[in-house]
């Protein structure tokens, strides 16, 4: 017994003493970021959260097998915490048990059915590695660039604690020291195998094993705080000062610590994005911190999958290394600290606080950036804000707003952003659109329908329901005029008054805040939600999922606050109120359709059903889903301003989209953005170059079709 309690004890004194000098540096790390505010965490929701996302595990459960086999790891660990406290305690008293429960044979069959589960999760997750194995997978594996050899060793560690565990515990019951009567079912089966031994030898293996069962645990702990499986601790804590419901939606405005800046008054401290690792706040450390590598965002990635260098899980390790090895120059002061206080500070950390944060890199062999900048422009800019990395990431990272904020700091303090931005900015700036053209030509749209658009002057009438939003798209981009045509001739049909702003509209600037220029988002947003609040609108319909989402979901951070719905949510309601009712076959036969969810609408405000239910609608069409679709839709590759950028890197985004639309053998893509309607047209145009037009594959308006098959009818 003395042999045990000494070496128990002091192999935890010294497992205690590495891991609390670890969690204090890591406590102190955070501590270098910037104070966030509006973090504190809502008691209802995050309860909820932390319910949802990690005890149920819901994220993890959306891929059924790896899913169910960390569900069961992640419950075993909590279950198996009890064998600790039974460990701990037969240090000193050898048929130890919990007071009231320690018994039970339910308690006891519970530890070894998880003790089980864990062994069989151990041997999916291996199946899984070996098949996902990114040196003959390359790219495609998701585990691409992720520290293999330390996943490797963890999985080893957890082998030894559930073996060890029921060695130990099969001892135990040979010599009379267990204290569950029955229930312990993979135990007793140890015990068996034990029992030909006799009783002195397995009391030698009952103090053997405990010792090796806590040396293990206390090993795992170690590791645990030096490597990627942190996220055992840092998920819930991550989880609970998330954004909720996710960090999607609406970008936050810019902060400068916890006030929000004032663009027409800006403090002389404030920091405009973020600049270098410390502009981040402790949450953007926590997140980086909390990565546990599993790919799933990268796997998804619309960058990254077609040959990009962008991958956030790469983009969110590299920031985490270099945070972590520029974190002893921090702490010595950093930037304005005397030579004497940075006199002990590594070689190493003084070279890392060098690398500029964004900046050309020099890359290693897995796609990380090892030298140089720490985020490659490429990297940067590449970035689409699908959301995709968002909407996977099982511990809550927020990736979007980590680029969008370093694109901040590029665009507003640097000056450095792709040239083709320039024209951009200048015609958003100077027009109100980003293709520069008059806004006296914004009602063109308008001139070719049988009927007259109300446009509104002053006041928003009475008998007026709905503010047509029309966009800059819809007013000038020739396919996108004919949806905004179609939704007007719709509403017309089913009897609903509407009226639009005309010229009093400018751009709602998702491009401009997306691609970092917030000061010209700002700009542009202040303007129409002062001309909104003018006329006094309530209701607003519109065809743009990014101008839907930004008056929906960025407007009220201005003071603009109104109902916002999308034409397919507005028309689905309109077809299942009978106002409008399809009966013709569109194109007057059977056709087999596919629909592609933009992201702004689909992932970014989970609008699923509508456009489906309305396609579904429509006699005479099918609806085929393509592989990747609803919250695993894949982008068009216009999104996060990119649809005025050139993309000269690997394989184009709307060409890797509109083949997988193709393949699903449908006649027709239906959409329900402009954006995505520019990019899937032309992916067409390059994917079936060659054929007769009439022969390639069209690309509608989900609004059309419904105005084909009902315009028929009357
Ligand atoms: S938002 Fe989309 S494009 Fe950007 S990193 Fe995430 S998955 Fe990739
Ligand atoms: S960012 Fe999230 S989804 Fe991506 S690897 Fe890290 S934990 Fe996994």
């Amino acid at each position: 017994m003395v042999i045990r309690v000494v070496l128990g004890l002091l192999l935890t004194i010294a497992a205690g003493l590495i891991v609390g000098r670890r969690l204090l540096t890591l406590y102190r790390i955070a501590r270098t970021g910037q104070p966030v505010g509006g973090r504190t965490p809502d008691p209802r929701t995050a309860a909820q959260a932390e319910a949802v996302e990690v005890l149920g595990q819901r994220k993890l459960l959306t891929w059924s097998l790896p899913g169910a086999a960390h569900f069961f790891t992640f419950w075993g660990f909590n279950v198996l915490a009890l064998t600790i406290i039974e460990a701990y305690g037969a240090l000193f008293v050898r048929d130890f048990h919990i007071p009231i429960i320690g018994a039970w044979p339910v308690v006891g069959f519970l530890e070894d059915f998880f003790a089980v589960a864990v062994l069989v999760a151990l041997a999916t997750f291996t199946a899984i590695r070996v098949k996902n194995n990114p040196k003959t997978e390359g790219r495609r594996s998701r585990f691409f660039g992720s520290h293999t050899g330390a996943a490797w060793l963890v999985l080893f560690m957890i082998f030894n604690v559930v073996w060890t565990l029921l060695v130990y515990r099969g001892a135990q019951i040979n010599t009379g020291n267990f204290p569950y009567s029955s229930g312990a079912f993979a135990s007793e089966f140890v015990a068996r195998l034990l029992a030909p031994l006799g009783t002195s030898a397995n009391d030698v293996i009952e103090t053997v094993a405990l010792l090796l069962n806590l040396a293990v645990i206390l090993g795992f702990l170690v590791l645990v705080v030096y490597s990627k499986h942190l996220h055992i601790f840092l998920a819930p804590l991550n989880i609970l000062f998330s954004r909720r419901p996710n960090a999607l939606g609406p970008l936050l405005p810019m902060y400068s610590g916890t006030t929000p800046i004032n663009f027409e008054d800006p403090g002389e401290d404030d920091i405009f994005g973020r600049g270098k690792i410390e502009d981040f706040t402790w949450k953007g450390i926590l997140d980086f911190a909390t990565c546990t590598e599993c790919g799933r965002c990268q796997s998804q990635c619309p960058a990254w999958n077609t040959g990009k260098p962008l991958s956030p899980k790469l983009l969110i390790m590299g920031l985490r290394d270099h945070a972590f090895a520029k974190a002893p120059y921090l702490l010595a002061g950093g930037e304005g600290a005397d030579e004497a206080a940075l006199a002990g500070v590594p070689d190493a950390a003084k070279a890392e606080a060098q690398r500029p944060l964004v900046g050309t890199s020099e890359w290693g062999e897995h796609g990380e950036a090892v030298g140089g900048g720490v985020v490659d422009p490429d990297v940067l800019w590449s970035c689409t804000t699908c959301g995709a990395c968002v909407e996977q990431c099982p511990v809550d990272i927020e990736h979007i707003d980590h680029i969008v904020d370093m694109r901040r700091y590029q665009v507003m303090i640097e000056s450095e952003f792709p040239a083709e931005l320039n024209g951009l900015f200048k015609n958003l700036e100077t027009k109100g659109n980003p293709w520069g053209m008059n806004a006296s030509a914004r009602m063109d749209w308008a001139a070719e329908l049988p009927f007259e658009v109300r446009v509104v002057d002053g006041a928003i009438p009475d008998d007026v329901e709905w503010l047509f939003w029309v966009g800059c798209a819809g007013a000038y981009e020739d396919r996108a005029k004919k949806t905004t045509q179609a939704v007007a001739e719709l509403l017309h049909l089913a009897g609903v008054s509407f009226a639009v702003l005309g010229e009093g509209e400018t751009c709602t600037g998702d491009s401009a805040r997306r691609s970092g220029n917030e000061f010209l988002f700002q700009m542009l947003a202040q303007q129409n939600v002062e001309v909104l609040n003018e006329v006094g609108a309530k209701k607003i319909v519109a065809t743009c999922a990014h101008c839907f989402n930004t008056l929906k979901n960025e407007y009220p951070q201005l003071g603009g606050t109104f109902e916002v719905v999308h034409h397919t949510q507005l028309l689905n309601r309109l077809v299942r109120e009978k106002k409008l009712t399809p009966v013709s076959p569109v194109d007057g036969g059977q056709r087999t359709i596919t629909y592609h969810d933009p992201c702004y609408l689909g992932r970014h405000n989970k609008v699923y059903s509508p456009p489906r239910e309305l396609v579904g609608a429509l006699p005479g069409l099918t609806l085929t889903e393509m592989p990747r679709n609803a919250e695993r839709g894949f982008c068009c590759g216009a999104g996060g301003a990119r649809m005025w950028m050139e993309e000269k890197i690997g394989k184009r985004v709307n060409t890797e989209r509109t083949e997988e639309a193709i393949a699903t053998g449908a006649s027709a893509i239906a959409v329900g953005c402009p954006f995505c309607r520019v990019m899937i047209s032309d992916g067409v145009g390059s994917v079936q170059q060659g054929m007769e037009a009439a022969d390639q594959v069209q690309v509608l308006d989900v609004a059309q079709l419904l105005l084909q098959s009902v315009t028929r009818s009357h």
